[in-house]
């Protein structure tokens, strides 16, 4: 079937009441985002409550798999549209029925299947109501395909046959799923902490899902951690960008403190107290850059740096805004679903390691208590903690993904 338009389905935002159109603009904005990286000619539109997509000479695989990645989006309904005649008329009953009879052959090959056709008029010109154009197109339809089991079910239909009739005529029935959400740009930005495992990806798509744009920061530990496990992380940013449009990667430069952290403190301590610097500086990133969260792949109890003891260590350090942990209550296997449908999996097993496997104490400490860890900290590194940590935001380096 050659399709002419899209018709885009949004269920949550429609729902916003007098800022709805905040909403609706931003979902035209992505959408001509991510259509900018396709083959073809697109028109995107905005009319009475639906956003519509003209397209040509386009690949409507490649056209669909990117509006998948437009958070927003529930549904995707590929549509056949008719011009108006040269008298600006739209075409006769009898012309709209065989459009829907041919439209009809065209997407279902097997016609043992039950339907209805729904009718919108915006254009009112017709001299019948939508449902007496509704029952003629149906009448029509079971002409042409009763021979072959099709039948008329208005409760429950396999296949809702949908005719618009607005500046031009609109048919579709499929409608390929969105990935729901919100779009990007109304909510506000927050700072994702991203290594190169399995969770932090996910929870950085998690929270990106509901409209928040994301910068991103890695601790790197050179030469500890190679440059393909730094590249391993670029790549990770650059499929959450096919998402968010854009995203800012510090890259910081984590040596110095985490040597320093394996020379003062217990070992047992080591990854915690790591992860508090780590918080600490991805604090003030964010803190500069106007995001008003930040953003971690931490799921209770998966590891020892995650027990909840663990979790309060860590958190605690972050004084200027909330952390957001999207994974907190997700089994391995959920968080490895979500990475595999957003095609993260494969980059993120590369076996790269990052600066948390080096150094590892063999027992790390599963209750740390808070009291404690502090005053190890208070005892050890205050000589040149404060100074390692502003050399390594100084020297931040900063990788601008765009898609
Ligand atoms: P992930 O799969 O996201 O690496 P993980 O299961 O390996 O998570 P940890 O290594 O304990 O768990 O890390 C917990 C969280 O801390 C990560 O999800 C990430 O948000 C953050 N984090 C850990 N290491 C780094 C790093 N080198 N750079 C940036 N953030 C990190
Ligand atoms: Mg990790």
């Amino acid at each position: 079937m050659q399709y002419h338009a899209f018709v885009i389905k949004y269920a949550e935002i429609g729902l916003k009441g007098k800022n709805r159109y905040i909403f609706e603009d931003a979902l035209v904005k992505q959408i001509k985002r991510v259509l900018a990286r396709c083959d073809g000619e697109f028109g995107v539109s905005k009319v009475a409550g639906r956003i519509y997509i003209e397209a040509e000479k386009f690949d409507f695989d490649e056209t669909v798999s990117a509006l998948q990645t437009v958070f927003g989006i529930t549904g995707i309904c590929p549509a056949v549209t008719i011009e108006r005649n040269g008298e600006g008329k739209l075409p006769e009953v009898e012309d709209l029925c065989k459009a829907v009879v041919d439209f009809f052959a065209g997407v279902y090959p097997d016609r043992n299947k039950t339907f209805k056709v729904k009718v919108r008029r915006v254009d009112k010109s017709y001299p019948m109501d939508s449902m007496e154009l509704g029952a003629e197109i149906g009448a029509k339809l079971l002409e042409a395909f009763d021979s072959e089991g099709l039948k008329v079910d208005v409760h429950e239909p396999q296949i809702l046959v949908n005719v618009e009739l607005r500046e031009k005529l609109n048919i579709f029935s499929e409608i390929l799923p969105g990935p729901g959400g919100m779009p990007i740009g109304t909510a506000g930005k927050a700072m994702l902490l991203l290594s190169g495992g399995i969770d932090s990806p996910v929870a950085g798509y998690m929270v990106a899902k509901r409209g928040v744009e994301i910068e991103a920061v890695y601790f790197n530990a050179p030469p500890y951690t190679s440059e393909k496990a730094k590249q391993k992380v670029v790549d990770l940013a650059g499929i959450i960008a096919k998402y968010t449009g854009n995203v800012k990667l510090h890259v910081i430069n984590f040596t110095d403190i985490q040597m320093y952290i394996y020379e003062k403190c217990p070992h047992d301590e080591l990854t915690i107290i790591m992860r508090r610097y780590m918080m600490k500086i991805a604090d003030i990133l964010a803190n500069r850059s106007g995001c008003m969260g930040l953003i971690t792949g931490e799921s209770i109890g998966q590891v020892a740096s995650q027990t909840m003891q663990s979790l309060m260590c860590t958190g605690e350090v972050v004084k200027d805004m909330p952390v957001y942990r999207p994974l907190i209550a997700f089994d391995k296997q959920d968080i490895v679903d979500i990475s595999l449908k957003i095609d993260a999996y494969e980059t993120s097993i590369l076996p790269y390691e990052d600066c948390c496997t080096i150094f590892v104490a063999k027992h790390p400490v599963t209750k740390p208590r808070l009291d404690v860890i502090e005053r190890h900290e208070q005892e050890n590194l205050s000589e040149k903690i404060d100074e390692l940590v502003r050399v390594a935001i100084e020297t931040d380096e900063v990788i601008d993904i765009k898609k």
